[in-house]
């Protein structure tokens, strides 16, 4: 293994990628960063800041303004935005529905890119990286690149597991389809990159999943 390594791992929603980078970080020591939850952060921010989702400027100006705080370490996440711990609400329904007002604005893209930049370059013995565009935009010279795929059928049913009784269909739907057809209007998280690994996770649970991703790094690094 080298001194320092740096895995991106990137999927739709409910694809298993967080589930899956928190075990690969765990398993090789490695620090972990879940950049949806940035956006996520972001979008608690506008929101507080009394800016509606169809207000660009409004958007772009609350996040290029945010204070954002972020843990890298997988057993302990927790995130803060303008000093306030939103490491709960980031997770809540309405947080999901006004995610794309932020991802989907090039400038707020830009801010957030720079900003993992530097949390993936301070990482001292190396990161996983998760999101939409690591492989690709944020992190394309990572040692390992890997895009984490399901059926949206698999996937729609491991966010329910997740959230239980506090969602419907309706917005498992609106958290699930309609997410990531506005996420790829700017990024491409459905076919493989040049020199991006495809993985299917599909039929496979968790410790699966990260047992497939371990062999691939041992493969890729050695
Ligand atoms: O991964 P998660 O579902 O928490 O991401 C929340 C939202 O953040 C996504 O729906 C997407 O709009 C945005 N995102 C992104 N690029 C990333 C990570 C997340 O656009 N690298």
């Amino acid at each position: 293994m080298p001194d320092r390594l740096v895995i991106a791992i990137d999927g739709p929603s409910g694809s298993g990628k967080s589930s899956t980078a928190k075990g690969v970080a765990s398993a090789l020591g490695l620090a972990y960063l879940d950049t949806g939850a940035m956006y996520r952060a972001v979008t608690c921010a506008y929101l507080d800041a009394g800016v509606a989702p169809d207000d660009e400027s409004g958007v772009i100006a609350a996040t290029t303004a945010a204070v954002l705080e972020i843990s890298t370490d997988a057993a302990n996440q927790w995130v803060r935005v303008n000093g306030a711990d939103v490491t709960l609400r980031i997770r809540e329904p309405a947080i999901s529905a006004n995610v794309s007002a932020v991802s989907t604005v090039t400038e707020c893209r830009a801010d957030l890119v720079s900003r993992q930049r530097a949390i993936i370059d301070a990482a001292g013995s190396g990161i996983v990286a998760e999101g939409r565009d690591i492989t690709t935009v944020v992190a394309p010279d990572a040692d390992v690149r890997l895009l984490l795929t399901a059926d949206p059928e698999a996937r729609m049913a491991r966010r329910k597991a997740e959230l239980g009784e506090k969602i419907d269909e309706v917005q498992l739907a609106d958290q699930i389809l309609r997410r990531d057809s506005d996420d790829s209007k700017l990024v491409n998280f459905t076919t493989a990159a040049d020199g991006v690994t495809h993985l299917d996770s599909t039929f496979l649970n968790l410790e699966e999943t990260i047992g497939a991703v371990l062999d691939l790094v041992r493969r890729t690094v050695g």
